[in-house]
């Protein structure tokens, strides 16, 4: 490469105030020539390492937007469950006012009742002895107060309380009723059909499936059933 052109490739870059004058030693100008070239890989080096760590803050600052949406849906999601949840305890301790009432007619203590947009528009309890007929469990009691109340056999938009998983016959009334929802108290391992012995409310087969939530007041709803069976034994036993 000649002088020339090597001082004209020189001259046009920013480093230019560091370069020689011209006509000076042609091993200084190659020396300087070599530090700019150094110097630009350095620069260049330099650009890259400001772009990572820009990209890099700006990665930051995008996970710390995201976990605050997600902190914030989280605390949003939890206070819509806790707000749903405590709306469940309060008809469902109706629900056990209702068992109360078949514990007094030393009935199996199951209660129920039926809300719709926010109003008991039935209550039912288990009369199956009192009355001497199996269809006088607590659900179906509910079920035809509420038919009644709405002058309509359909339950649409109804969810339905139980202090005990349902059985077979009451959950297929659930679904025929196309009741939206069932709130249970407490399962029934050996004759539930709400996911114990069998899901008949879910059943994907059937033209309708009902929402279900378990779990609500458990403790108080077992405890009320425990005691009347206790109690039953101590009776026999004495
Ligand atoms: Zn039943």
């Amino acid at each position: 490469m000649n002088d020339k052109k090597r001082k004209i490739e020189i001259s046009s870059t920013a480093e230019q105030k560091a370069f020689p004058a011209a006509g000076e030693d042609i091993f200084l100008l190659n020396n300087n020539n070599n530090n700019i070239e150094t110097g630009r890989a350095q620069l260049k080096e330099d650009r890259r390492a400001a772009d990572r760590a820009a990209k890099q803050i700006k990665w930051e600052q995008r996970m710390r937007r995201k976990k605050a949406r997600e902190d914030s849906a989280r605390r949003e999601a939890e206070q819509k469950n806790a707000v749903i949840r405590s709306m469940h305890e309060k008809y469902m301790r109706t629900a056990l006012e209702e068992a109360q009432k078949a514990a007094a007619l030393r009935e199996v203590p199951i209660g129920c009742v039926i809300v719709k947009q926010g109003t008991i528009i039935a209550r039912g309890y288990n009369r199956r002895n009192t009355d001497a007929n199996t269809l006088s469990h607590a659900e179906l009691n509910a079920i035809r107060e509420a038919s009644h109340a709405l002058g309509d056999w359909r339950l649409e938009g109804c969810t339905l309380y139980v202090t005990l998983e349902p059985c077979q016959m009451c959950a297929g009334a659930i679904v025929q009723s196309r009741i939206d929802e069932v709130v249970i108290g407490c399962m029934n391992p050996k004759a539930g059909c709400a996911g114990s012995v069998l899901n008949l409310m879910q059943v994907p087969a059937f033209n309708h499936q009902v929402k279900i939530t378990r779990g609500i007041l458990e403790k108080e709803c077992s405890h009320l059933i425990s005691t009347f069976f206790e109690q039953l034994r101590s009776e026999k036993s004495g």
